[in-house]
């Protein structure tokens, strides 16, 4: 008796594969069925090859269920067995190689749940009793019948069988009753059989008489045994493609593009990839590439297999050379399988390519849709991004396309700053940054829409690819600042001037939640707008990725920091300013020169404190920097005080910040009702 880690014995190896595969029990039908489709196959071949030469017949495969007795049955009409074969394929294969396998991986539950997924046993995951009723077609071969109910004694005894080929009945144990339903077995079928290359018929067709179902003559075939990968692509339509994508997905929308994959070499593999419309994430968990061997289903967790971002894509792969029981995590470092990432990740760049040299307005419509993959792609692998530069498109806001390089020749000239570095401008959304991208147009710059869900990342991936070039978004800073072309030119105001401008505005912004705004003056000309509000790129960019990438939530909890950018050019700020001077100018005057002559004091006192050792500072010296210190604040606050009393009804003032925040989308509630009562007010 052999003892291993896990306790497995050949007395109890049905216990074990029931325990083990108990979440992948129902794929018992498709061994079953595989099992029949292969002997079938077989029996062709013999036939072609001239060592058969009596009648095949119908070999369709029967699966029957019979409720009452509680069997499932599968027969095929394929090579069967004899007497001898049952013991050499069936006997010594269950029951002497489970010892060896067992003793070699004894510590290896992994290794046995992948030998066991797969094979004739797994009928026990749902059987007390299993029956093989069979006949070689070999001349004068006598039918035979093994039984074997689990333990691993079994009997072989002389049977009935008038036809060639075998019957696998299997006895469906109390626990697994759900595999004696007809929509359990049809849904498996459906699932693990659709594609199989030989007709299988579940039962006969039912149809509707004197209101009942009865069942007809004919055989209800569940499978498709040419699938459309299977054929030579230049046999095949547009149409064809569409249809087959719809039998594989029956809710969705036309595909965008699709790949036939057809090698033989290094290794093999058949499929149709298909780039769909997706409209929202649930269609992307829902969906999934399904992986096939030899037109039986396998999986449809292909991750590992087909290149990360490509497990987005629908349709199906076909390929006998993915080592199936095996596990994950080997699969990912198998040489073969990544050869076989590789070849697809190159074919789909291929195939995107040619469709984008072929027909580049019909690539153009479709980008917006395609756009995630492609983006996805690039990101993600290296070797993808270094194919799909040469057809991954730009869009502006106009709804103009263009290639890397065509846009970067587009704006080379005009977005260029003084230190040499390229500017690309862009815009998240249409509406809310429309006069921002206006100004930037009247500049003569070209605007970028990037408002895809993986912008983000793409934009810094750019930055770090391109040479000497920097993405902004278009409201991130004021034009002139935006791309700098020479020294800006400096607000004509001095800074006591600036200061109660900038305290005036800053005195009256409201409280906006998870917003900070900072007022500055800047001189942007007579035509330009009075205020603006701008949104540094790069807090704004990393409050953006630490979306995308755990532990930057540091800045996910930062507040937006905006700028209130006062223009010193124009007509109504001077005329605040003006205003403020006379209305506050005495009241001012002496506070200013106190606080002046306080700030010398202090820096006075400083400069001679900084001069000695803390022991050598007596307390009079402290105190009278403290004293000064509180003095300057005291006189501080008064100035702010008499600013912010004259702004407080400076409805200009008011109504300059509210349309600036109103045009960022971030006047709201009480303070939008405050802004329209006081417009109307004004119009009066
Ligand atoms: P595998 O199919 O991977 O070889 P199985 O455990 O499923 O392993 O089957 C073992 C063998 O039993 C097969 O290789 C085949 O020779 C034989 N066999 C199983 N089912 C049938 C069948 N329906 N008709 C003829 N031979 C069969």
């Amino acid at each position: 008796m052999q003892k291993g880690n896990i306790g497995v014995t050949t007395e109890n190896i049905f216990p074990v594969i029931k325990k083990f595969l108990y979440s992948d029990h129902e794929i018992f039908l498709r061994e079953m069925v595989s099992n029949a489709v292969d002997a079938t196959q077989k029996m062709k071949t013999l036939a072609e090859k001239g060592e058969f030469k009596g009648e095949l017949g119908d070999l369709t495969v029967h699966v029957n269920l019979d409720e009452k007795n509680k069997t499932l049955t599968i027969s095929d009409r394929g090579i069967g067995m004899t007497e001898e074969e049952i013991d050499k394929y069936i006997n010594q294969i269950a029951f002497s190689g489970v010892n060896d396998f067992l003793n070699k991986y004894k510590d290896n539950a992994n290794a046995i749940i992948g030998h066991f997924g797969l094979g004739f046993y797994s009928a026990f995951m749902v059987s007390d009793k299993v029956e093989i009723i069979t006949r070689s077609y070999k001349d004068g071969a006598k039918a035979v019948k093994w039984s074997c109910d689990g333990s691993p004694s079994f009997e072989i005894d002389e049977a009935e069988k008038a036809e060639r080929g075998s019957d696998i009945i299997l006895h469906i144990s109390d626990d697994c009753k759900e595999f004696l339903e007809k929509d359990r077995i049809q849904s498996l079928l459906n699932k693990y059989c659709k594609f199989m290359p030989v007709k299988i018929a579940f039962g006969k067709k039912t149809e509707w008489k004197d209101g009942k179902q009865v069942e007809t003559a004919e055989d209800n075939v569940i499978n498709d045994v040419e699938p459309l990968w299977t054929k030579t692509p230049s046999t095949l339509k547009d149409e064809d493609y569409k249809k087959f994508y719809h039998e594989l997905y029956p809710m969705q929308d036309d595909p965008l593009f699709w790949i036939h994959l057809n090698v033989d070499y290094p290794f093999n593999l058949t499929g149709i990839l298909y780039f769909p419309r997706i409209k929202s994430n649930i269609d992307l968990q829902r969906n999934k590439i399904q992986l096939y061997c030899n037109q039986v289903f396998v999986t449809d967790q292909v991750e590992g297999i087909v290149p990360d971002f490509l497990t987005l894509l629908h349709g199906v792969i076909d390929s006998p050379d993915i080592p199936l029981n095996v596990s994950r995590s080997y699969l990912q470092s198998d040489r073969d399988v990544k050869k076989i990432a590789t070849y697809i990740t190159k074919k789909v760049a291929d195939r995107l390519n040619s469709i984008f040299k072929e027909n580049r307005k019909e690539y153009e419509e479709k980008w917006d849709d395609l756009k995630l993959f492609i983006n996805y792609g690039m990101l993600s692998q290296e070797d993808f991004y270094d194919r799909a530069k040469d057809f991954a498109l730009f869009k502006d806001v106009d709804g103009k396309y263009f290639t890397l390089d065509e846009y970067k020749t587009l704006i080379k000239d005009n977005q260029t700053d003084k230190e040499g570095q390229l500017i690309y401008l862009y815009a998240t959304n249409k509406e809310d940054q429309y006069s921002y991208i206006e100004s930037a147009k009247d500049k003569g710059y070209s605007v970028l829409l990037l408002d895809g869900q993986l912008d983000v990342p793409t934009v810094s991936m750019f930055e770090q690819k391109f040479e000497k070039s920097r993405f902004m978004r278009v409201d991130s800073d004021i034009i002139d600042r935006l791309i700098v072309k020479e020294d800006i030119k400096k607000n004509e105001l001095d800074s006591d001037q600036t200061d109660n401008l900038s305290s005036a505005f800053r005195s009256q912004m409201p409280q906006i939640e998870k917003a900070e705004f900072s007022v500055e003056v800047q001189s942007l000309g007579e035509n330009a707008q009075p205020v603006i509000i701008t949104q540094s790129e790069y807090m704004r960019r990393m409050k953006d990725i630490s979306r995308y990438q755990s532990g930057m939530s540091f800045y996910a909890q930062m507040p937006d920091s905006y700028s209130l950018v006062l223009n010193s050019d124009h007509a109504l700020i001077k005329g605040i300013l003006d205003d403020e001077n006379a209305k506050c100018g005495e009241a001012l005057k002496p506070v200013i020169s106190e606080i002046k002559g306080q700030q010398a004091r202090l820096s006075a006192l400083h400069q001679s404190q900084s001069k000695k050792k803390p022991e050598e500072i007596t307390q009079e010296e402290k105190d009278d920097l403290a004293n000064t210190e509180k003095a300057l604040n005291e006189q501080r606050d008064k100035k702010k005080q008499i600013i912010s009393d004259y702004a407080k009804d400076n409805k200009i003032v008011h109504q300059l910040i509210d349309l600036a925040l109103l045009q960022n989308g971030m006047l709201k509630g009480s303070a939008l009702d405050a802004f329209i009562k006081r417009s109307v007010a004004l119009i009066k």
